[in-house]
């Protein structure tokens, strides 16, 4: 039990954050979108908050910080997502700890995953405007690489997108082009929206929020930095 006052008062403001972004993707969405915290650059008080919020479910962007806040945290109630840029030796060190991988872009990514957590949920990640910093394979390799997941004996549950910062009319296009395919192929999943886009992406039928900043601040004010 952390009796640090300070951490108190974070925490109770992020519970109170929590409630309210879940209250207004209940609203937006009909309860069929639910709330991923995305802890990352937060230490284990982050993942905590959002246990004693009553959510099981973070997202974290890399590797390294999923594994080292995973043992800090020491919770087997919790899921881990891994939603960022998934190099490929980057998998076995997961594999365990991950319940679902938000970032599946590639072929031999989704092998690998195959390999060290046969059986594993996974999205793939969609680019659909071809921005070279985000991961994500074009709209028209989805098909191929769900099939290659399925092959693998993956289970795919749906597609992930980001937005683009600054450029709504090429963010509410990715979202359209995401809810589309997702439809097409019959996939449930939509992981779309982050603190920014979150209206948007709900507009489109996102499943799954992703959101950081709104919940704990900016991740410059971060215990971790
Ligand atoms: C960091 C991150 C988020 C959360 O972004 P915020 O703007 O803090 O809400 C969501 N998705 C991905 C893939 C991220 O890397």
């Amino acid at each position: 039990m952390n009796t640090d006052p300070e951490l108190k008062a974070w925490s109770k403001a992020v519970d109170e954050r929590i409630r309210a972004i879940r209250d207004e993707l209940e609203l937006a969405s009909g309860g069929r979108a639910r709330l991923l915290p995305v802890t990352k650059a937060f230490g284990p008080e982050a993942v905590q908050a959002v246990r004693e919020a009553g959510l099981t479910e973070v997202g974290e962007s890399y590797a390294q910080e999923l594994v080292v806040k995973h043992r800090e945290v020491d919770d087997s109630e919790m899921s881990w997502h891994m939603i960022g840029r998934l190099q490929r030796n980057k998998v076995r060190p997961l594999a365990g700890l991950v319940s679902l991988w938000q970032s599946v872009d590639r072929p031999e990514l989704a092998d690998e995953i195959a390999r060290w957590a046969p059986g594993a949920r996974v999205l793939i990640q969609v680019n659909v405007l071809g921005r070279p910093e985000q991961g994500g394979c074009r709209p028209g390799e989805v098909e191929r690489l769900v099939v290659r997941g399925h092959e693998a004996g993956l289970e795919v549950a749906g597609l992930m997108g980001i937005g683009a910062e600054g450029d709504r009319d090429g963010t509410e296009r990715s979202f359209a082009t995401i809810a589309r395919l997702a439809d097409q192929l019959g996939l449930a999943e939509r992981s779309m929206g982050m603190t920014d886009d979150r209206k948007s992406a709900l507009a489109h039928g996102s499943t799954l929020v992703r959101v950081g900043r709104a919940l704990f601040g900016d991740r410059s004010s971060s215990r971790r930095g």
